[in-house]
């Protein structure tokens, strides 16, 4: 079986856990190798599923993801939805985050990842989605699990894993990450295979320092342990039902006072970041 099968098996194994073919599946697309090759796969073996973008109007690098994304749908005759950040919150992602970093120590990420999660199951939901894929591999797992060990709160991984459903509530749509363990070099070489139209370079604002020097220490022992991410995702996933477990007293999912979205405060993570800010 040649690379290419192998890794469409592989996904669709993992999949199968989260998703079935009659529930309609937003696939959250940033134009990257990552969302755009589980576009591609899920469209391919027949699941119903549909592109959701949001422009970020982050210059040049959100235009030409946008004219990817578009290229990529037509010609896979595929559904595409793009939600406008500006019009949805008021402002542009980089006023808003400049705002919110005069007042508070949070990194480009962070404050663009919460805005994106916001928006992304708002405009799901909206769209009748039952589920809302992104792209997050096996790499990007294992870092976030490294980094939130070392941060020392165990709650903040209360979120990970292939199907974030943490939150029981009809307002939230299940995130499932269908390349929960697909390395994120196989998926560059995928999507390098099928000549997918994507960019390869990182986002212009991405800063995360942390992240960094997690990929770099992760990088350095994978040459003596070539399972060490994988390790990492399969150890964290045996410890995962018991975090939720003693979690699960956290208090009952409300909605934001302000915006009405499901949240485990009286004000939402993005309600919180505006009100800090003054926006
Ligand atoms: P990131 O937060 O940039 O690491 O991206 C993680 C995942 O979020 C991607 O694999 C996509 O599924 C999704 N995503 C990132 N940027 C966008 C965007 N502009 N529109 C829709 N989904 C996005
Ligand atoms: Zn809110």
């Amino acid at each position: 079986m040649d690379f290419t099968q192998k890794f469409e098996n592989k996904v669709l194994a993992t999949v199968k856990q989260l998703a079935n073919k009659s529930e309609k599946i937003l696939v959250a697309c940033s134009g990257g190798k990552d969302s755009t090759s589980v576009l591609f796969i899920l469209h391919k073996y027949g699941y119903n599923a549909e592109g959701l973008m949001i422009d970020l109007h982050i210059g040049e690098w959100s235009k030409k993801n946008i004219e990817n994304v578009r290229k990529f749908c037509g010609e896979h005759e595929i559904k595409l939805n793009i939600v406008d950040l500006n019009d949805e919150l008021g402002s542009s992602v980089c006023f808003l985050r400049e705002r919110v970093q005069t007042k508070a120590k949070i990194s480009n990420c962070m404050i663009c990842g919460v805005m994106k999660r916001w928006l992304l199951n708002k405009k799901a939901r909206e769209l009748g989605a039952a589920k809302l894929a992104t792209g997050h591999n096996l790499d990007d797992e294992a870092e976030t699990i490294i980094m939130n060990f070392m941060k020392g709160n165990p709650s903040l991984s209360l979120a990970l894993g292939p199907k974030v459903g943490v939150i029981e509530d009809s307002m939230f749509v299940p995130r499932i990450k269908p390349l929960y363990f697909c390395l994120n070099a196989d998926t560059r070489k995928y999507s390098q295979l099928m000549g997918f139209p994507v960019e390869y370079s990182p986002c212009p604002c991405s800063t995360g320092v942390f992240r960094r020097q997690v990929r770099e220490m992760l990088a350095k022992l994978e040459k003596d342990n070539p399972k060490i991410k994988e390790n990492t995702v399969r150890h964290f996933l045996k410890l995962l039902p018991r975090l939720r477990e003693k979690y699960k007293e956290r208090g009952a999912v409300m909605h934001c006072e302000v915006c009405g979205e499901p949240s485990r405060n009286k004000l939402c993570r993005l309600c919180t970041m505006l009100k800090v800010a003054k926006c």
